[in-house]
């Protein structure tokens, strides 16, 4: 189980997204075996943008991470987001 960097929820690690540092700059881990420290994310916009706002990747990393690292990461994850539920 791990647990998602956005709404702190635990899934079996297969639901999540790995993301990781790769030549210093956090990205979605295509291979799931990246060197390093691994975070997670759910499949979801807000869990990313949850994350975003809480400073949660250079927290968790412990690296400096900036403003265009963050947009990078947005555009490898937009593809990988499943759609919101609709509320009623
Ligand atoms: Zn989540």
């Amino acid at each position: 189980m791990r647990r998602c960097v956005g709404c702190m929820t635990s899934f079996p690690k297969e639901e999540l997204i790995r993301l990781a540092l790769i030549d210093g700059v956090i990205r979605v881990d295509q291979s799931g075996n990246a060197e390093g420290r691994g975070i997670y994310v759910c499949h979801k916009e807000r869990c990313f943008q949850i994350a975003s706002k809480k400073k949660a990747w250079a927290r968790m990393l412990k690296v400096p991470i900036d403003a265009v690292n963050v947009t990078l990461l947005e555009q490898d994850l937009k593809d990988l987001w499943e759609p919101e539920e609709v509320e009623i």
